[in-house]
């Protein structure tokens, strides 16, 4: 829409797009209004809609993905919980156990988390794992550690959603719904997430391609979820020294396609406690929007992802490092 379009104007193109069949999604930006019509491809109206008052421009979207993509929205999104803020110029910090485990497990995690200056807890409360005889979650009582833990420091809680039916009992307790990358293209658990109502952190499934990434993001997003934020958590490849591998190209890649936050997870991404601190400097430097990091009270006896979890010192060294690359390159 022109810069000075009325919101009668706005909304009688809404309603002409509806009317074709299509759905209107409005989206307000700083600059100007955009009205998304979305859905399947139709034969040309872009003459009849361009002739309407208020219209600047019909521009047909050349992405399969449409609001996740940077040329319906080019400024980036913002994402706010509580403290925590990522996109547009904010690196958001989440840290916390793989699994919650127990109350002084989790409590003293986020009170590591919280001193060393982070303002997200993670911990997986459902855990999605590659035997059904390994430690499956403490489920609900995690959840219920989980939001008393953010009671006591005002972090906000990342938590897996593994399932549709999980989906209003894991809202309730979580500021942050995570799916896991084994869920990237389970679709219907993508459109109950996009209907929660809570932020949605969406992680890239192992063998997801960038447009199957997107395109997942467009599920959610297309049921008036924009609480989106995308985190690469590496990829299978040939390759074995890591447990998967981390591409921080990525970054660059997604910021030039979606205007969605980057949050990366060098802990999946690597698989090694050693390379966490390297990959998690790298990416802040490389202009992620965020990080998810797994942390541990004593890494060598965690239930899950020990061997890629950073001890509390750890964490805060890594920390230190992270805002120190973000300060030198905010002063550039
Ligand atoms: C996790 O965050 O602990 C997890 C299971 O991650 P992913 O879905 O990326 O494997
Ligand atoms: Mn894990």
């Amino acid at each position: 829409m022109e810069q000075n379009a009325t919101d009668e104007q706005i909304q009688t193109i809404a309603s002409k797009v509806e009317a074709m069949g299509l759905k209107a999604n409005i989206i307000v930006g700083t600059e100007r209004t955009v009205i998304a019509a979305i859905g399947e491809k139709r034969g040309s109206f872009k003459d009849s809609l361009e002739s309407c008052p208020g219209v600047s421009a019909v521009t047909p979207i050349s992405a399969p993905y449409k609001l996740a993509s940077r040329e319906v929205r080019p400024e980036p999104s913002l994402i706010e919980i509580l403290d925590f803020r990522a996109g547009s110029g904010h690196v958001g910090y989440v840290a916390g156990p793989c699994s919650v485990e127990s109350e002084e497990q989790l409590m003293s995690s986020a009170r590591a988390v919280k001193a060393a200056g982070a303002t997200g807890l993670r911990g997986g409360a459902f855990k999605p794992r590659t035997s059904p005889y390994s430690f499956q979650g403490m489920k609900e009582d995690g959840l219920k550690l989980l939001a008393a833990a953010r009671e006591e420091t005002g972090l906000a809680v990342f938590t897996e959603v593994m399932g549709t039916d999980d989906v209003d009992l894991v809202a309730k307790y979580a500021d942050v719904l995570q799916v896991g990358a084994r869920n990237m293209q389970n679709y219907r658990l993508l459109e109950a997430v996009g209907k929660c109502g809570k932020p949605v952190l969406l992680k890239r499934g192992a063998s997801g391609t960038m447009d199957e990434f997107l395109l997942a993001a467009e599920y959610i997003l297309n049921e008036g979820n924009d609480q989106v934020m995308l985190c690469e958590r590496g990829i299978r490849t040939f390759e074995t020294h890591t447990r998967f591998t981390l591409p921080l190209a990525s970054i660059p890649y997604l910021h030039r396609r979606t205007h969605l936050p980057i949050i990366i997870d060098p802990s999946h991404g690597t698989g090694h406690t050693y390379m966490v601190k390297d990959l998690a400097v790298a990416a802040v430097a490389a202009g992620a929007d965020g990080l998810i990091i797994e942390i541990h009270p004593d890494p060598p006896n965690a239930m899950s992802d020990g061997y890629q979890s950073q001890t509390f010192d750890e964490f805060a060294a890594t920390m230190d490092r992270c805002q120190k690359v973000q300060r030198a390159l905010q002063a550039d």
